[in-house]
């Protein structure tokens, strides 16, 4: 099978966006390439003795409005292609979010399920210090993505400081509380997620109280999507899947039950009393609301036409192929893309950031005001940008984010 080049994806969306916003030529280009990127080899001793070479990747897109800033990602099917996408997509992010920095993203072709924590940590030690020129509190700071944890965070800042010879706990965000973390970190992206789907639910005239969810994905976001639907909204979570199959009950989840279930056996499936169901076919389910909070390219031109759900909220990076657009738009479904949709964490990420430069820490509560204060905006002018040029809710966050991004770099004199 033809390897997935997501960052041709993420050019095909700028390319759309920039015939729409008439851009120069010249601030296109600069826009459709990252501006800088480091690759590197870490050797780990394994725990029988021998030593294995990781691939890593460090991808720095734009920092016209600040130090850039995203997520490392720890997975087996990892290559370049994606962090540049997903690099991109964090440039996108902090603009649009409004937040003073650009976009990066990192990655290490692993797979963490199979490795100890003796090794996990020997890896997370070695990317920091190979890392460490090029990542700083005001040059790029790293957080956690997918199969990444505050732990291994704590470990790369404590790599970072050690090397530069003094604390520097704004290296990298999504720490342990316990080494500058932020209250409200945990479930920041889960929680700004629904934030945007309780616009978008007003917007749309959908009652929340009475609403179905499907979720696709019970990592991070996904879990805490499932946990705040039902805390925040009294929605009904009828079907959840992880990457080794998914669980349906119509009369609704318990979605505690079903993390300690998880906790316990590794997975959701042979949840008490619920039927099996595919990871393909959550997406099909007639919900209110479908959440796909897994990994990239799970909606496409195959599938799209045979999607139910009034509502996608995007949680994962990419869920959606270009293709799949328009057909989700022609069908009236409202789509809050990926990078609105779970912006949370990034968002939470720079609260983190302010807190450790500053040195005085914020009450969750506060965190979660700001947050909605970050979010609520943020969806709002998608919304009207989309109505005003008459496209879809994507292209809609692109040219938000574009134009702010475009702005900072002609007020900087790049172009
Ligand atoms: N990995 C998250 C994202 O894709 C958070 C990034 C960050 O906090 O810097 O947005």
């Amino acid at each position: 099978m033809e390897e997935l080049n997501l960052f041709e994806y993420a050019q095909k969306q700028l390319d759309t966006c920039a015939e729409i916003l008439d851009l120069d030529p010249g601030v296109h280009a600069i826009l459709r390439v990252p501006m800088r990127e480091l690759h590197i080899s870490i050797p780990v001793k394994m725990d029988d003795g021998t030593t294995k070479v990781f691939q890593g990747f460090r991808v720095q897109y734009n920092d016209a409005r600040g130090p850039t800033k995203g997520g490392i990602r720890f997975h087996p099917e990892e290559n370049v292609n994606t962090v540049r996408a997903l690099s991109a997509w964090m440039t996108w992010k902090c603009s649009l979010l409004n937040l003073p920095l650009g976009g990066a993203k990192g990655g290490v072709i692993c797979n963490p399920k199979e490795m100890s924590e003796r090794e996990l940590e020997t890896l997370c030690r070695g990317y920091a210090y190979r890392v460490s020129s090029i990542v700083g509190p005001d040059k790029d700071v790293p957080a956690p993505d997918v199969y990444t944890t505050p732990q291994m965070m704590a470990w790369m800042m404590d790599e970072y400081s050690k090397t530069v010879g003094s604390h520097k706990f704004g290296v990298i965000t999504g720490k342990p509380l316990s080494v500058g973390g932020s209250a409200g970190r945990g479930d920041a992206t889960a929680r700004g997620g629904m934030i945007t789907i309780r616009e978008a639910a007003k917007e749309l005239g959908i009652d929340l109280r009475k609403a179905t969810f499907a979720v696709q994905g019970f990592g991070n976001a996904g879990s805490f999507a499932a946990h705040l639907a039902v805390s925040m909204f009294g929605s009904k979570v009828v079907a959840i899947t992880d990457s080794r199959g998914g669980i349906y009950n119509a009369d609704g989840l318990d979605t505690e039950a079903v993390s300690e279930h998880k906790a316990k056996t590794g997975s959701v499936i042979d949840f008490p009393g619920s039927t099996p169901i595919s990871n393909e076919n959550i997406l099909e389910l007639d919900v209110d609301v479908l959440v796909p909070a897994a990994l990239e390219n799970v909606i496409t031109e195959k599938n799209a036409a045979k999607i139910k759900a009034k509502i996608i909220a995007e949680l994962a990076n990419g869920p959606t192929a270009p293709d799949a657009d328009d057909i989700l738009h022609n069908n009236g479904v409202h789509v809050i893309p990926d990078f609105l949709c779970n912006a949370g964490g990034v968002t939470v990420s720079y609260f983190e950031m302010v807190q450790n430069f500053y040195m005085y820490y914020w009450e969750e509560e506060e965190v979660h005001k700001r947050l909605d204060k970050k979010m609520t905006p943020a969806y709002h002018s998608v919304l009207e940008t989309s109505k005003t040029y008459n496209i879809n809710m994507r292209v809609a966050a692109y040219v938000v984010a574009i134009e702010r991004v475009v702005e900072s770099m002609s007020d900087r004199g790049w172009v």
